[in-house]
């Protein structure tokens, strides 16, 4: 352990001065120009871009996909029928990623500045880290046939590596995020609600959930109202890794069974290895 950076689970690194993003979705309009910057930064498609300010997407809840690493929802406000509450969704970059627990062979890692990127190079599609991930974000790229890939947020770490804001926070038009370090954006939470209690519920969602996230938010409503799942404050690699001993309770030991999956998809990837193929690993 050095003076600046501790170890995590699984080599992680977990530094003090760790990059955090807060969330107030007190001030969210719902415009969805996060979710249009993300795909440019990223070279998704992006369809019509007019087609961002059609607000019947928010009649269904959405997920992120493997073209879409952020998503707006739409939901009720009980404190003002006229104003909704927006909520943007994306990989939370978790202190102890349930994601980088779960994976069997490395392909997930929180870099020092906080983000937890995913390596194509490693990455054997197994999906654990989709079973694992307790805000269900990484995609699999179902529809590519040759070398799918498991997708998320990367938290822009081309960009910040260059000084760049990440492009949601980038773009968004009334500042509903905040970047910087995580226990400076922290404080800025406390300080909301202290200065405005009636505005936002006791509660900085990511603060402690799963042991802490590098994402964290406010909003005026429980969170459990607003699409979260209800989480312990403990670190989620538990979730995993009961998951594992559930499942292989009654078969060969899990360390064998991955040994032998492990080599069977490496072998498999070896084999359908073409050059050029994608990666949100910048480590
Ligand atoms: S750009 Fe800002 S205001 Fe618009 S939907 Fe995204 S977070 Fe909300
Ligand atoms: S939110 Fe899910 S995918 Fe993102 S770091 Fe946490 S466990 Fe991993
Ligand atoms: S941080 Fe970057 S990758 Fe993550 S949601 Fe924002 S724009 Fe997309």
């Amino acid at each position: 352990m050095t003076a600046s950076s501790a170890e995590a689970t699984h080599g992680n690194v977990l530094s003090p001065d760790r990059k955090g993003v807060l969330v107030d979705t007190t001030v969210c309009v719902g415009c969805r120009q996060c979710e249009l910057a993300c795909k440019i930064a990223h070279d998704l498609p992006t369809g019509d871009v007019e087609s961002y300010h059609d607000r019947s997407v928010f009649k269904s809840m959405r997920r992120p996909s493997d073209t879409a690493l952020t998503v707006v929802n739409e939901f009720r406000n009980p404190k003002n029928e006229l104003l909704p509450i927006n909520v943007k969704v994306q990989c939370m970059h978790c202190d102890h990623p349930a994601c980088v627990s779960a994976c069997i062979v490395g392909a997930l890692k929180k870099q020092e500045n906080g983000a937890v990127l995913w390596d194509s190079g490693k990455c054997i599609g197994c999906r654990y880290c989709m079973v694992a991930c307790p805000f269900q974000i990484p995609q699999f790229q179902y529809h590519r046939a040759l070398q799918p890939e498991i997708r998320k947020c990367d938290f822009c770490y081309s960009r910040t590596s260059e000084g760049k804001l990440p492009a949601c926070i980038e773009i968004c038009p009334v500042e509903t995020m905040t970047y910087g370090p995580l226990s400076e954006v922290i404080k800025i939470a406390r300080e909301k609600i202290r200065r405005d209690p009636d505005r936002f519920v006791d509660h900085i969602l990511g603060e402690r959930e799963v042991n802490g996230t590098s994402w964290v938010y406010l909003a005026g409503r429980a969170f459990t109202e607003l699409g979260f799942p209800n989480l312990p404050y403990e670190p989620a690699p538990g979730v995993s890794e009961s998951i594992q001993h559930g499942i292989f309770a009654y078969f060969f030991p899990p360390v064998m069974y991955f040994s032998l999956l492990g080599t069977v998809m490496w072998l498999t990837k070896k084999n359908s290895d073409t050059p050029g193929t994608g990666s949100n690993d910048h480590a």
